[in-house]
């Protein structure tokens, strides 16, 4: 392989380069500085790897990161440094942003495990290709894609962290498209929100929600349903009334239901809202703070509005181990749901080390994420079910 390392402490390349010789790669080029670097990779581009350091005298990590970005740099990018983890990660959220391929930032000093990883993880295969350009749909298609009933339910598991018992699902919407295929929501819910199509697709998501979720219990799978809603959806007064209703007619337990309530933009309307949520929790719904931590679920809403469930959003839970900032935030949040009397909610779950890390904090109530599951068709949730209760009991600490 092809590596070249820039750090400008003479020492730390020797190191590395004779770790890197350990482990097999004695084709190593060492530059002091970035702009040697730069001039190295100008002639060969084919490089693989490059390590580099963030803080150099000179051009800094940051602006290495623009200039290989600038050069669409097409081998992994490992960052290093000695100074605060937060600086890493920042500079390491920069690379990608770029869409450089970053294979790793690591705290120095760097041990022969660490590096042993990184080149399996170049050497292997690239990760997931990322999804094929994205059709934005028109209003009038969307709008008869609800009326065709193209839109169906996904049904995404949660997990209690105590029991590990499957204890609910969140319902995400897709497009079950004539010609292309399932469409994901990224793709039609702004069109929706932007053209008043948003009330109705949500009243269709409920509907179809509350009579799989009744489904599910007639075959003796007792499971809350989460519903998302945005606040763009509590401008009508009735819109409780038309939950009730629903409920009645297909004899649904409202104590069940879930919704999930997040805010894209400033309230329109904060009295109608509240008089709306106000309501809901009334009926016996549970209301969740969706997303919290970004965009305008706010402590200012947690204070305001009878949420009874907090749901920390993926971006503090996954990697939270890793990452001093996400910790404590993971922390923070989960504190204040307890305080609060609320039950908590961790989405982002995705591997088993995000699941251990979760476990151990030993204070937060229900796991969501791609390590239990990703989100999947109504009918193949009985048969996941009794896949997971094998696996769950593996899941020991
Ligand atoms: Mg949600």
């Amino acid at each position: 392989m092809n590596i070249l390392v820039i750090d400008d402490d003479a020492f730390v390349l020797k190191l590395l380069k004779l770790q890197l010789a350990n482990l097999g790669q004695p084709e190593v080029m060492t530059c002091e500085s970035a702009n040697d670097a730069l001039e190295a990779l100008a002639d060969r581009q084919q490089m693989e790897i490059v390590f580099c350091d963030i803080q150099m005298p000179g051009m800094d990590g940051v602006e290495l990161v623009r200039h290989l970005a600038h050069m669409e740099f097409q081998g992994g990018l490992v960052l290093m440094s000695g100074e605060d983890e937060r600086i890493l990660s920042t500079v390491q959220y920069l690379a990608q942003a770029h869409r450089l391929k970053v294979l790793g930032a690591l705290q120095k000093p760097i041990t022969p495990v660490q590096l042993r990883g990184i080149l399996q993880g170049q050497a292997s295969p690239a990760a997931k290709p990322r999804r094929a350009d994205r059709k934005i749909y028109s209003v009038e298609a969307v709008a008869s894609a609800i009326e065709n009933g193209e839109l169906i339910n996904y049904y995404q598991p949660k997990v209690s962290m105590c029991s590990r018992e499957v204890v609910g699902v969140e319902a995400l919407v897709r497009w079950q498209h004539p010609y292309d295929g399932l469409v994901f929501p990224d793709q039609f819910i702004s069109t929706a929100e932007q053209n008043g199509l948003i009330d109705d697709l949500t009243r269709l998501v409920l509907l179809n929600a509350l009579r799989h979720c009744r489904d599910w219990q007639a075959s003796q799978l007792r499971l809350s349903v989460a519903v998302n809603i945005s606040m763009s959806n509590l401008v009508s007064l009735d819109f409780p009334d038309f939950i009730v209703k629903a409920a009645q007619d297909l004899d649904f337990d409202l104590s069940l239901l879930i919704l999930e309530v997040t805010e894209s933009q400033l309230m329109q309307n904060p009295l109608t809202a509240l008089d709306i949520l106000t309501r809901l929790r009334l009926k016996n719904i549970t209301l969740s703070i969706d997303d919290f931590g970004t965009g305008h679920s706010t402590l200012t809403q947690l204070r305001d509005i009878p949420f009874n469930e907090l749901k920390v959003d993926s971006g503090f839970v996954h990697d939270a181990g890793d990452n001093a900032s996400c910790r404590a935030i993971l922390e923070a949040s989960l504190d204040l749901a307890r305080r609060l009397g609320m039950k908590s909610v961790a989405e982002g779950v995705e591997n088993l080390a995000d699941w251990h890390f979760l476990s151990r904090l030993a204070c937060c109530d229900v796991a969501q994420g791609y390590f239990i599951a990703k989100p999947m068709p109504a009918q193949t949730l009985p048969s996941w079910i009794q896949e997971w209760q094998v696996r769950r009991t593996g899941l020991t600490e």
